[in-house]
């Protein structure tokens, strides 16, 4: 008889662990959705999938998207614009260049630019504010809910079985296994579970007396309409100095930061409520204020172009910045593919073969495990005022620390 596993969450995590899965025929597959496909998190992503030398994940990601969109003859809007990472100071401009040595050795597209060649690629940039910029052409984006919907149906193709509308109220053990889950349609006998529901992860968990380590924050990004319209292909952007980065979005300009001390949730286990589906949290010029005037620094038509759109959306976070992913609490059959630290479409196809690997036992796995190992942080994941403190930092944090290496 086939193993039976159930995938609980159906945003960009959980549909692509379903279809890798599939993939691997690892046994009878269900997705269980308690809402409609990518209404938690995922609806509202940036949809950046930015390339960075040294990250595997990322080239996998590149590769999954064609053979996604080819399984399931469903175009997910990937469009290879190229980032530029900018940079105010000489300091930050010499970071790149490792990077820059590292693309040329891969034989990547990519260009060092004194400042009037990157105002030359972005027509909003004050080219006084910029000590240089690094073109990095293997970077681009794809619209999230379109992802989702070619993962599941991909999946579905391979014989997975989507459910919406159906929400798991608990899980059952019987001799520390996994048995069955209740949901509200009625209850299910599984083999194993993969627990993809985001924000909420730690709170179905919490139900087992299990407590993962991670918390949702506040996240942003704001749509401006600035007065000269972009092209769709213009060069998204970065900036580690102002901790911002940004696109093109139907001819405006998106931006988003990634904030020192940035907010957690109030809401028990950091998760926003259960019906929060394609919702978003108010608006935080407070938070977000002091990152738009660096943006206007740098792109000075920002100081007077009308705000289109706030999204202040919650992401789950954790310690260090890295996902869970793999088998927890020394429960047989208990999987988690969570906190995606504000990379979860970029990270699916990672997240989709880690567990994938982990649950068929691969010799030879794609990816080291060992990182994402969601017990790293072993007791500490108890003590709330901890990981919220250190949740908190993870942001800012995380995103120095890969343009910093
Ligand atoms: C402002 C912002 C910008 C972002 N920009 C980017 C970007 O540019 N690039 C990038 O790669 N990432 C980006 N991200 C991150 C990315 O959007 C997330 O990491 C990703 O969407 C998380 O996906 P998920 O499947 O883990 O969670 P979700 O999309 O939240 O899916 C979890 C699902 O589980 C369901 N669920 C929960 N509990 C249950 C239950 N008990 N039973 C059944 N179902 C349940 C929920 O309804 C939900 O649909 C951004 C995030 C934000 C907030």
């Amino acid at each position: 008889m086939k193993r039976k596993i159930a995938v609980i969450g159906g945003g960009v995590i959980g549909t692509s662990v379903a279809w890798h899965l599939a993939c691997r025929d690892a046994g009878e597959i269900v997705l269980l959705e308690r809402d409609r496909l990518g209404s938690g998190t995922t609806w509202h992503s940036a949809g950046n999938i930015n390339w960075i030398p040294g990250h595997d994940a990322i080239l996998t990601m590149m590769e999954t998207i064609a053979t996604v969109e080819r399984e399931s003859d469903q175009e997910t809007g990937w469009l290879r614009t190229g980032r530029l990472f900018l940079a105010s100071k000489d300091e930050t401009f010499n970071t790149f260049r490792a990077m820059a040595d590292a693309a040329e050795a891969m034989c990547f597209e990519h260009a060092l630019l004194d400042p009037k060649a990157a105002a030359e690629r972005h027509p909003l940039i004050d080219p006084d504010a910029l000590a240089g910029a690094w073109l990095n052409g293997m970077s681009g984006r794809l619209n999230p809910a379109d992802i989702t919907a070619a993962y599941a149906k991909a999946a579905r193709r391979r014989g997975v079985t989507i459910s919406e509308g159906c929400s798991v109220t608990d899980i059952e053990l019987r001799n520390s296994r996994v048995a069955s889950l209740k949901t509200t349609d009625g209850e299910m006998a599984v083999d194993d579970v993969v627990i993809c529901c985001g924000l909420w992860s730690r709170r179905l968990l919490a139900k087992l007396g299990l407590l993962l380590p991670q918390w949702g924050c506040q996240h942003f990004y704001v749509i401006a309409r600035a007065e000269q319209k972009l092209d769709r292909n213009t060069p998204s952007f970065v900036s580690p100095d102002a901790a911002i980065y940004g696109r093109e979005e139907v001819g405006d300009l998106l931006f988003g930061c990634f904030d020192d001390n940035a907010i957690t949730l109030e809401g028990e286990h950091g998760a926003p409520p259960d019906d929060f589906s394609f919702s978003l949290l108010e608006e935080n010029w407070d938070q977000f204020g002091p990152y738009a005037e660096q943006a206007a620094w740098i792109f000075p038509s920002l100081k007077t172009a009308p705000i289109r759109n706030f999204v202040n959306g919650p992401e789950t976070f954790t310690p260090d910045g890295q996902p869970l992913l793999g088998p927890y609490g020394n429960i047989d059959g208990l999987h988690v593919a969570s906190a995606m630290n504000s990379g979860g479409v970029t990270y699916s196809a990672l997240a989709g073969h880690v567990i994938a690997d982990g649950m068929m036992e691969s010799a030879t796995p794609k990816f080291d495990p060992l990182p994402y190992a969601p017990d790293r942080f072993a007791a500490r994941a108890c003590d709330e005022t901890w990981l919220r403190d250190a949740v908190s930092q993870a942001p800012s944090s995380h995103y120095r620390g890969l343009y910093e290496q």
